[in-house]
């Protein structure tokens, strides 16, 4: 028997690539999947970025770096950051990593003791659950309600937090039900945690990728800038996934441990990719914005179809590329519900559980899809689920 440590029991996973790797062998078998598991855009990079890249990797910078980022990634990180958060960020409190993923890792390990109380929203993001357990800290799930358009019920908030809570963690717009926090909501959350001195975790990585109401950051309200963790990166918004590019800003003395988290893990984060981050940033902007408006009007396919489907009910997301359809009118469950798409109807999805326990009821299809696609998807979705019993679909 190998010798694995306990904390391994408590590692949860992200199902995406699980499912993606069941939907691979269903096309091995010569099945046509359309894939709507995973949250990667489907574009390709920005040609002005990948051009940065090669030029980069020409000028021979293929070595190590900085373990916190490239000093010139950093001011184009604080710049974009002030910018846009309204709040003064020096490149010193800049931390780039590979994706924003790392932060997570970094920002429970650097403030959170075993034991400790963590707030995070669930259903959500399922690396928080599975980091928090895997550190042996307490997970505090925090609903995410539809009837409260997925928004954090602030009453219940309350009624987490207190002297024993270490980290809460925010994720505005929300993976998986695309709602995402107003100015409101931040403002309320930022008196709710003013008595207690715990950090905020405020993972933004869909910052740019909101609809309607522009994207708010508890960082920008008065006095919270100090206590808040900002992940951001470059997978979502430049089409950047396989880039491994994201990350965190927070204050410099929190950086100084994440800093020896970086060397004690990845070292640095490749030299070349950031390089291309900083035409990203400083680069013309014209493919995100072409970006946001082609997956605006999938998601207006894609809403305005699964509210079509017998026992279906889908809101409008305001952010991210995720819909997240209530599917308790099936009379089936999430999961059987997901895998019967995938089996049957040729169409990779995620149970609503595969984030939290508060997402049964719930199936999230990833539309970073073309129009065609999801219209097929649609039409097989409906197909399988009318062949259900009648008594099944109310
Ligand atoms: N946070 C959320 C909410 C996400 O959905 C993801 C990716 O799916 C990440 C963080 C990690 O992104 P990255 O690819 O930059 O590591």
């Amino acid at each position: 028997m190998l010798p694995i440590a306990d904390r391994m029991a408590r590692a949860g996973t992200e199902t995406a690539f699980e499912v993606l790797v069941h939907a691979k062998a269903l096309e091995a078998q010569g099945r046509h999947i359309i894939h709507l598991q995973i949250g990667e855009p489907d574009f390709t990079t920005p040609k002005n970025i990948i051009e940065a890249a090669k030029r980069a990797l020409d000028a021979g910078h293929t070595h190590y770096c900085p373990p916190n980022g490239i000093p010139i990634l950093r001011e184009a990180i604080a710049e974009e950051i002030s910018r846009t958060r309204g709040i003064k960020v020096n490149p010193s409190q800049v931390a780039v990593t590979p994706g924003g993923k790392p932060i997570i890792l970094f920002s429970i390990l650097a403030c959170v003791n075993p034991g400790d109380e963590v707030i995070y929203p669930n259903p959500g993001f399922p690396i928080y659950e599975s980091v928090i357990n895997i550190f042996g800290a307490k997970p505090i799930p925090l609903p995410l309600r539809e009837e409260n358009e997925f928004r954090v019920d602030l009453d219940e908030l309350k009624s987490l937090v207190n002297k024993r809570t270490r980290l809460l963690i925010l994720n505005s717009a929300h993976n998986p039900t695309g709602g995402i926090l107003r100015k409101q909501d931040i403002e309320e959350i930022a008196e709710i945690v003013a008595p207690y001195d715990f950090m905020i975790l405020s993972d933004e990585i869909y910052s740019r990728t909101t609809y309607d109401a522009p994207h708010v950051s508890l960082a920008s309200v008065p006095g919270m800038q100090e206590r808040t963790i900002i992940l951001d990166g470059f997978s979502k918004t430049f089409a950047m996934t396989g880039w491994r590019l994201g990350y965190g800003v927070m204050s410099e003395k929190l950086l100084a441990h994440v800093e020896r988290l970086i060397i004690n893990t990845n070292s640095c984060t490749s030299t070349f990719s950031q390089y291309a981050g900083v035409e990203a940033l400083r680069g013309p902007q014209d493919e995100v914005k072409k970006m946001g408006d082609e997956f605006r009007r999938r998601r207006d396919v894609i809403v305005k179809g699964l509210n079509k489907i017998p026992g279906f009910h889908c809101l409008t997301p305001e952010g991210a590329f995720y819909a997240f359809p209530n599917i308790t009118g099936t009379g089936m469950k999430s999961k059987p519900l997901a895998n019967l798409l995938l089996d049957k109807a040729g169409v990779a999805c995620l149970a609503g559980t595969d984030f939290g326990s508060y997402g049964e009821g719930y199936i999230r299809f990833s539309y970073a899809n073309s129009v065609e696609n999801i219209r097929i998807a649609l039409d097989r979705i409906a197909e399988t689920v009318t062949k259900l019993s009648p008594e099944c679909v109310k």
